[in-house]
C-alpha cells in the first residue's frame, strides 16, 4: 500500500470557505501550452506562470470512469462531487441508476451557502453533477427542473441548453419562466443580478445574449459581445451573494476550455485557460483576506485534445493569424489541423484524454491535495473526513 502523509489526517472538518475550480478538459499539457504563450508574451522561452500553478500544493488525480478508461464530464463530475465512479454519460447516479449525493448537498446541510458557476450552460454536465441526478446527462430540461429543489443560493452560467424542452406534444415554458415559477430569480444582466443579491433571492445569472434562446453555441475565447459577463464577474457576484457571514462552497467550471480543445483550436484553448485563471484570482484575493479559513482547489475533469510539445511552437505566427482573423478561429477542422501542424502545435485527438489531471491547492487543508489521488477522493478531502 501507499505510505500515508502525516498531514493527511490534520483536518477533520471542512474549511469555512471552499472554492473548487474545475477546468473542463484542462490537461497538464493544455496548462503548459497556456504558460508557453504567456512566456512568449514576456519575450521568454518559458518560465512565466499562471496564478494557480504557483499554488504550494500539487498533485495528480486519476479520472477513469466506471465503464471507460477515458471519462466524460458527467462521470468525472459525478466522481468529484459524490466520491463515486459512474458510467460515462450518467450524472449523479451510480451505474445502476441509484442516486448519489453531491458534496454541495452535504455542505448545504451543514449550513454552507452554495454557489455553482460555469462559463458554459448551467445544465451542462459539470455544473449539473453538483445539483442534479439523471441517468443521462443529455436530459437537459429535466436536469434544469431539478435546479430550484437544490435550494442553492447562487448559480451563474452561460444559460440553458434545450431552453423550451423538446416534447412537441406538451410544449413547455422557456427554462427561465419554469425556473422563475419555482422561485429562482433568473437574471440576464449584472444590474438584474445586483437586484437579486439585494433581495437575497435564489438566483441564476445568465449571459444577456442568451435570453429566450439556447446557450449551446457558446463561442469560446473569441470576440465576445460587449455585455458578456466574464467568469471572474460571475465569481465576484457569487461572493457578493454569499458573503463571508456564513461558510460557503463555490464550484466554478471553466467549461469552454474543453469546447475549444475538442476543436484543437490552440488560441481559444489558451485564452480560455487564462480567463479561468482570472476567475481563480478573484478567489485568491478572498483567500488573502481570509487565509486561515479558505481553501482553493483547482483541477480538471479530464484532458481534451491531447496537445503536446514536440517541436518549437511558433506563437508569433499563430498570434498574427489570430489577430488578423479578428480574434475568431473560423477555420474548418482540416484548415485548423493544417495550421497547427505548420506552426508546430501538435494535437492527438478530437476527444478526451485519459492521463491523470493536475491538482493545485492553496489554503487551509491544501496539503491533502498533494501527490497522487483518484478523482473520487476530492469529496472526502474537502469534507475533511
Ligand atoms: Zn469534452
Amino acid at each position: 500500500m501507499h505510505p500515508e502523509r502525516s498531514s493527511a489526517k490534520a483536518t477533520t472538518t471542512p474549511t469555512k470557505y471552499v472554492f473548487l475550480f474545475i477546468g473542463d478538459g484542462m490537461s497538464y499539457n493544455n496548462v503548459a501550452l497556456a504558460e508557453s504563450y504567456i512566456s512568449y508574451k514576456q519575450g521568454k522561452l518559458g518560465g512565466e506562470q499562471l496564478l494557480f500553478t504557483t499554488f504550494p500544493e500539487f498533485g495528480f488525480a486519476t479520472s477513469h470512469s466506471a465503464n471507460r478508461r477515458v471519462t466524460d464530464s458527467s462521470a468525472s463530475g459525478t466522481a468529484i462531487s459524490t466520491g463515486s465512479k459512474t458510467n460515462n454519460a450518467m450524472l449523479g447516479v451510480d451505474p445502476e441508476g441509484n442516486k448519489l449525493k453531491s458534496i454541495s448537498y452535504d455542505l448545504h446541510e451543514m449550513g454552507y451557502n452554495v454557489g455553482i458557476i460555469s462559463s458554459v450552460p448551467v445544465n451542462h454536465a459539470t455544473p449539473s453533477a453538483f445539483y442534479a441526478n439523471s441517468n443521462s446527462r443529455y436530459d437537459y430540461y429535466s436536469i434544469t427542473e431539478q435546479l430550484p429543489g437544490s435550494g442553492f443560493e447562487y448559480f451563474a452560467a452561460a444559460g440553458m441548453i434545450n431552453y423550451y424542452g423538446d416534447d412537441d406534444e406538451n410544449p413547455k415554458d422557456g427554462a427561465d419562466i419554469m425556473l422563475e415559477k419555482q422561485g429562482v430569480n433568473v437574471c440576464f444582466s449584472i444590474e438584474e443580478a445586483k437586484e437579486a443579491i439585494k433581495n437575497k433571492d435564489m438566483m441564476l445569472v445568465c449571459q444577456p445574449y442568451n435570453k429566450n434562446r439556447e446557450a449551446a453555441n457558446y463561442d469560446a475565447g473569441g470576440a465576445t459581445p460587449a455585455d458578456h459577463i466574464s467568469l471572474s464577474q460571475m465569481v465576484e457576484l457569487g461572493l457578493e451573494r454569499l458573503t463571508d457571514e456564513k461558510p460557503f462552497f463555490i464550484m466554478c467550471e471553466g467549461g469552454e476550455i474543453d469546447w475549444a480543445a475538442h476543436s484543437q483550436k490552440t488560441f481559444p484553448t489558451v485564452l480560455s485557460i487564462i480567463e479561468f485563471d482570472k476567475a481563480i484570482s478573484v478567489a485568491y484575493e478572498f483567500y488573502k483576506a481570509h487565509p486561515e479559513e479558505t481553501l482553493i482547489v483547482v483541477t480538471a475533469d479530464h484532458g481534451t485534445g491531447g496537445s503536446a510539445f514536440s517541436e518549437d511552437p511558433d506563437w508569433e505566427a499563430l498570434e498574427k493569424i489570430w489577430i488578423e482573423s479578428g480574434y475568431k478561429n473560423n477555420l474548418n477542422g482540416h484548415e485548423n489541423r493544417e495550421m497547427n501542424k505548420k506552426y508546430n502545435f501538435d494535437w492527438s485527438t478530437g476527444g478526451h484524454t485519459g492521463e491523470p489531471v493536475p491538482v493545485y491547492a492553496v489554503g487551509k487543508g491544501a496539503e491533502k491535495f498533494a501527490g497522487s489521488m483518484d478523482n473520487t477522493e476530492f469529496k472526502t478531502k474537502i469534507l475533511g473526513r
